[in-house]
């Protein structure tokens, strides 16, 4: 029996999660270090960053074509899509969260908590109640090469942007919060901390909280911690896996933290995210390149498909 290499059980589980007859495809390889995937399904078309380039890509769904979305981009991070199909952008340059609206106007939605600016805000979720969700490490003001080098005016914690439009610290115990995403049914936030980068010994793992009523979290224990690099960027599928970058590739653990099994990419990869019609592609952002594997499994999305009752109802006659 043939067994491709791209793949590795960890758990039998796995098994079910994967086509072994799907292969990883490189996209596009022109990058220096891609970050922040983001698909926006009634264009069918992906969104990244490439830092250092200080850029935001855009894979063509439809013909494969790369082009420039913006540049300069504020150095921007990550990227998630809002309920309005709106682009919600960290940016390290800036040290802010944005928004593009329909015009194409970008919105500084926030830069500042209690009179200090940002560090630089890495990586965003947006539930489904509107409420914007977002990490700020110093990874963008630590250096020239991602950002600009900076003071940093406070420590690195995490925030939600209430549906009021009031900001909210919700996290403030991480050495580099980064990453950050709801399970589907939203009753948990994981958070990845990847203090490892600058403390030997430092955190490399995935933390999950209980959300609560009114955005605050509790607990906060540890869920998964890896075993190779750094969990940096992360989502979810339809049941639950987790889907995390790792060192060595996109690591899969199911919702009671068993690892499943890992995809090997031959590169660092930095983040991930579901896209295409059928969401069941996983587009991966790995150093200088984008890859794409399709799965046997849908990414979790709050967006779009989960429209609430009153906008199904069907129109009735008298
Ligand atoms: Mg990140």
């Amino acid at each position: 029996m043939h067994h491709p290499d791209w793949f590795i059980v960890d758990d039998s589980r796995f098994r079910s999660l994967i086509l072994p007859n799907a292969r990883l495809e490189r996209l596009w390889s022109e990058g220096r270090w891609c970050e922040g995937p983001a698909y926006f399904a009634a264009g069918r078309y992906l969104l990244w960053s490439d830092i250092p380039n200080d850029r935001i890509l855009r894979f063509d769904d439809n013909d494969d074509h790369v082009s420039v979305f913006r540049q300069p981009a504020g150095f921007s991070n990550g990227h998630s899509v809002d309920r309005e199909g709106r682009l919600i952008s960290c940016e390290h340059g800036t040290r802010s969260v944005t928004r593009t609206e329909h015009n194409g106007r970008i919105t500084t939605l926030a830069e500042a908590f209690d009179g200090c600016r940002f560090n630089s805000p890495n990586d965003v979720t947006v539930k489904s109640d509107g409420s914007i969700w977002f990490t700020d490490p110093s990874y963008g003001i630590d250096s020239d090469y991602e950002g600009g080098l900076r003071d940093s005016e406070m420590g690195c914690h995490v925030y939600c942007l209430r549906p009021d439009g009031r900001l909210i610290r919700v996290a403030d115990d991480f050495e580099k919060p980064n990453s950050l995403a709801f399970s589907p049914d939203e009753s948990w936030l994981y958070v990845s901390d990847t203090g490892a980068t600058h403390r030997d010994g430092g955190p490399r793992h995935i933390r999950r909280f209980r959300v609560e009523e009114d955005h605050r979290l509790s607990g906060g224990e540890v869920f998964a911690i890896s075993d190779c690099g750094l969990f940096d960027g992360f989502r979810f599928d339809i049941a639950g896996n987790l889907w995390t970058s790792a060192g060595d590739g996109v690591h899969c653990y199911a919702p009671d933290g068993t690892r499943l099994g890992r995809i090997a990419v031959p590169e660092t990869v930095a983040n991930v995210c579901f896209g295409g019609p059928a969401r069941n592609r996983l587009f991966i952002c790995a150093s200088t390149s984008l890859y794409a594997i399709f799965l046997d499994t849908r990414g979790h999305h709050v967006l779009g498909e989960a429209v609430s009752p009153s906008a199904v109802r069907t129109p009735t006659t008298r």
